[in-house]
């Protein structure tokens, strides 16, 4: 379920807005505060519905994460993933497969 942040532009309120499904968030909610339908969608916020793809390249791999960026499972073997981009290396369908597993707690069963 994607989530986004909107700017009212009546009342000037940011708000979040969660949508059940893709399909949903193409239409514009109203505004909960003032019930207005000027609602401004901020691109650069959205918080679920965001690429790999994205999030490979916003990555540097050459800083060092502290744990809370971890504790996204999200961001489980992105490392490894730019790095294999930066080296050209093909990580192959296994590997894909093992990071899905690590992000969705998986692993630790399969082990
Ligand atoms: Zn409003």
């Amino acid at each position: 379920m994607p989530i986004y942040e909107y700017h009212c532009q009546t009342c000037g309120k940011d708000q979040s807005v969660l949508f059940l499904s893709q399909k949903d968030a193409t239409s514009k909610p109203l505004c909960k505060y003032c019930g207005a339908r000027r609602m401004k969608r901020l691109l650069s916020r959205v918080v679920y519905h965001q690429t790999e793809a994205s999030r490979l390249n916003f990555f540097d791999t050459g800083n060092p994460r502290d744990d809370s960026f971890y504790r996204d499972s999200r961001n489980v073997g992105l490392w490894a993933k730019k790095r294999a981009k930066q080296m050209g290396v093909d990580l192959g369908s296994q590997f894909e497969e093992t990071v899905e597993k690590a992000r969705s707690g998986k692993i630790i069963d399969d082990l």
